[in-house]
């Protein structure tokens, strides 16, 4: 049993489906109240309604520059404070030399990379200033795989690592907590745009991970006492060998 995370705040990015809809879920659970984003509004209110907590929604592109910020903003006029941030609304566009949709290159740099890199240093200066909070970044175990077909992603992931880590070592002794939470193969709606045999799972043996598995681990990063921080976490199907 962890820190009692009752009555916190935390912003969760993507959290209208699959892992980011999952840790909304878990959090709840735990009595954390919640500012959720995503672009699906109907989405977002389904599930906030459905939560027993205090739960605010933010309907907006998160890839957009001001949407940090605004989400910040949010949270704040809301909550009056901010104890954790989930930087978790992410896309996935793979393809080859002969395949890769250069079109997808800049909306995928915008929310996975840039996204990410805005909401960090605009939720650690007000986080910095309270005096405390967390803040986990999604990566996944394709930051440190090499693939053919998952370059871009792959490297986006990898940068969200670096930055991630350099900015946990840049807040040290704060008490602003940086980690970062790599899953495995995950059954979401992420792998939808793909033919369906190339969906996890499709010709396969191997069970993914379910979103709640990788919202455990989420939450288990937020309940480490103030004092200890978990900067990286992986997290694999038991199946799943790379
Ligand atoms: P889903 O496609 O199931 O969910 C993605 C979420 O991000 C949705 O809530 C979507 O909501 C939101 N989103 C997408 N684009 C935007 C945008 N421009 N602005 C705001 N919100 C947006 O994906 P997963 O749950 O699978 O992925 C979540 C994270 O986990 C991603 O960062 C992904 O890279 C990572 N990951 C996933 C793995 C997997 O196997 N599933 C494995 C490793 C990492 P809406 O459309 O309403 O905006």
């Amino acid at each position: 049993m962890g820190r009692d995370l009752s009555g916190t705040v935390a912003v969760i990015t993507g959290a209208s489906a699959g892992i980011g809809e999952a840790i909304a879920r878990d959090f709840a659970e735990a009595g954390v109240r919640l500012l959720l984003v995503a672009r699906r509004a109907d989405r977002l209110a389904a599930l906030a309604e459905s939560l027993p907590v205090a739960v605010e929604t933010l309907a907006i592109d998160v890839a957009e520059p001001v949407s940090a910020q605004r989400m910040l903003d949010t949270a704040l006029a809301r909550f009056g404070r901010v104890d954790a941030l989930i930087n978790n609304a992410g896309i996935f566009r793979v393809g080859t030399v002969d395949s890769f949709d250069l079109d997808a290159l800049g909306p995928m740099i915008a929310l996975n990379y840039e996204a990410v890199v805005r909401a960090s240093y605009v939720f650690a200066r007000a986080m910095k200033a309270q005096g405390g909070g967390a803040i986990v970044n999604i990566s996944s175990i394709g930051a440190n795989l090499t693939t053919a077909a998952a370059g871009v992603y792959g490297g986006l992931k990898r940068a969200v690592e670096i930055f991630s880590d350099s900015l946990r070592v840049d807040l040290a002794g704060t008490g602003v907590r940086v980690g970062i939470v790599a899953p495995g193969t995950t059954a979401t709606e992420v792998f939808d745009h793909l033919p369906a045999a190339s969906r996890p799972g499709a010709g396969s043996p191997v069970t993914p991970l379910l979103p709640a598995d990788v919202a455990a681990a989420v939450r288990f990063l937020l309940e480490q006492p103030e004092h200890a921080n978990i900067p990286h976490l992986r997290i694999y199907s038991s199946g799943q060998q790379h």
